[in-house]
C-alpha cells in the first residue's frame, strides 16, 4: 500500500503512541483532584502547555487544549463573535475554509452576523484589494487558513495582520492546521490560531487553540470549567502530552522533511503537466507537501478508486468535503474550470513518504491515463 493521503490524516509516530499510553498508564488520574496523584498529574499537564509554548515561541499567550482542530474552531468563533456582538457583526472569511469554519460561520449568520467571503486571484494567491475593500467598522473577525487544505494555496499572514492595524477591534484568527510542521508560523501575527495532532502524525482526537491573550470570550461548553473555562470536560493529560511530543518531533524533522516532500511535489507535477488533458492545479509557491491535480472532464472518484485498486490511497478533494454532490468550493473559489473541478485529485505527504512511493503513483499514473485517454477533455 502506498499512502498519499496525509492531509486527511497522518500516521501517529510510534513515539508519540509511546508518550500517551505511558502516561494513560502511570498518569491516569484526574488532574483536578486535590490528592497528591492528582497534582503530580496536573504538573504533568501544565509542563506539557508550558514546552508548546516555548516550541512555538510564544510569550503571553495562552494555549488551551481541545479534541482537534474543529472543537478548536467552533469554541473560538462562535464565542468571540457572540462577545462582540455590541460591537459590529460582519465577519471577513473565504470559500476555501475547513467545513469546520464555514459551517460555524454559516450558523452564525442566522444568528444575524453578516459573512463576507474574500476572493482569490487567478493564480490562488488572495485578493488583497478586495480584501482591503471588505474592512470596515463593523467587522469583529476575520477567520482564514492559513496553507489551504485542498491545493495548498498559503496566506499572507503579515500583510493581512499589517492591513488590519487600523482596526483595533477586530479578532485575526487562523486555522493553521496544514501549515504546522511544513512552514513557520509566526503567533505575533494572529490573534488566535489553532492545530490538530493528527495532521502531523500525532493522534486523532487532539488538539490546541492558542490566544493571543487570555480573552473573555462567550462560552459555548458549559461545565466544571476547566481549560480556563472554555473547555469543559476531564482533561486528557495522556493526550495532550502526547500532542507536545508530536509538535517537538515535527518541528525537529520539518527542515528534512520539506526539503524531501517539495522533490515529490516538483517531481509529479514535471512528470503528468504536458499530458493532453491533464491540469496542475497545484500553484509552484504552495505549501510543499500538497498536489493537486485534474483528470479534465473525468470524474475524481474514478480516478480515486482507480489508484486504489492499484494500491495507492489519494483523494478525491478533503475527506472532510469528498462525500458533498456539490462541487468543490475550494476550486470554484480559485477559478479552476468546472471540468477540472470534477476531475481533481489531491496527492500529499508526510514524513514517512518514500520515493518509493511516488514512483509507485507514477507507473500506476500512466497505466489510468492510458486507460482514461479517450475520455480526457484535452
Ligand atoms: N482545518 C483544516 C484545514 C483541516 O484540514 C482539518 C482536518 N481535515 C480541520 C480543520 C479539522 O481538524 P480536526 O480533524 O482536528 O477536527
Amino acid at each position: 500500500m502506498n499512502y498519499l493521503d496525509n492531509c486527511a490524516t497522518t500516521k501517529p509516530d510510534p513515539e508519540v503512541l509511546k508518550t500517551f499510553n505511558t502516561v494513560n498508564t502511570t498518569y491516569f488520574f484526574n488532574p483536578s483532584s486535590p490528592h497528591g496523584k492528582g497534582l503530580e498529574v496536573s504538573k504533568l499537564l501544565e509542563s506539557a502547555r508550558d514546552q508548546i509554548k516555548a516550541l512555538l515561541g510564544l510569550k503571553h499567550q495562552t494555549v488551551i487544549f481541545t479534541s482537534g482542530a474543529t472543537e478548536s474552531n467552533n469554541l473560538v468563533i462562535t464565542g468571540m463573535a457572540r462577545s462582540k456582538k455590541q460591537f459590529g457583526k460582519t465577519i471577513i472569511t473565504s470559500k476555501l475554509e475547513h467545513p469546520s469554519v464555514l459551517e460555524t460561520v454559516r450558523a452564525l449568520e442566522e444568528e444575524g452576523f453578516n459573512i463576507q467571503y474574500v476572493k482569490f486571484n487567478e493564480d490562488a494567491t488572495l485578493d488583497l484589494a478586495h480584501f482591503k475593500s471588505l474592512l470596515n467598522q463593523d467587522v469583529v473577525m476575520i477567520c482564514l487558513m492559513h496553507v489551504n487544505n485542498v491545493m495548498g494555496a498559503v496566506l499572507p499572514i503579515k500583510a493581512i495582520h499589517d492591513l488590519i492595524q487600523d482596526y483595533p477591534k477586530i479578532h485575526f484568527h487562523v486555522d493553521c492546521v496544514q501549515s504546522f510542521g511544513k512552514l513557520p508560523i509566526d503567533a505575533s501575527l494572529m490573534d488566535s490560531f489553532v492545530l490538530s495532532g493528527h495532521k502531523f502524525n500525532g493522534i486523532k482526537g487532539q488538539g490546541i487553540l492558542v490566544f493571543d491573550q487570555l480573552v473573555t470570550i462567550t462560552h459555548t461548553l458549559f461545565g466544571g470549567g476547566q481549560e480556563y473555562g472554555f473547555r469543559s470536560g476531564t482533561i486528557n493529560v495522556a493526550s495532550d502530552v502526547a500532542l507536545a511530543k508530536a509538535m517537538r518531533i515535527a518541528l525537529n524533522e520539518q527542515e528534512a522533511l520539506v526539503e524531501r516532500v517539495k522533490k515529490y511535489k516538483t517531481q509529479i507535477e514535471e512528470a503528468v503537466r504536458n499530458y493532453p488533458g491533464i491540469r496542475v492545479n497545484s500553484v509552484p509557491d504552495g505549501a510543499p507537501h500538497i498536489v493537486n491535480l485534474a483528470f479534465v472532464g473525468v470524474k475524481g472518484e474514478v480516478i480515486v478508486n482507480s489508484f486504489s485498486k492499484r494500491g495507492i490511497m489519494i483523494s478525491t478533494t478533503s475527506a472532510c468535503s469528498s462525500k458533498r454532490a456539490k462541487l468543490n468550493e475550494t476550486l470554484t473559489a480559485l477559478h479552476v474550470p468546472e471540468t477540472a473541478i470534477t476531475g481533481s485529485v489531491r496527492i500529499s505527504f508526510d514524513k514517512y513518504t518514500t520515493k518509493s512511493d511516488i514512483d509507485a503513483f507514477l507507473n500506476a499514473f500512466d497505466e489510468i491515463y492510458e486507460e482514461m485517454k479517450e475520455l480526457l477533455i484535452k
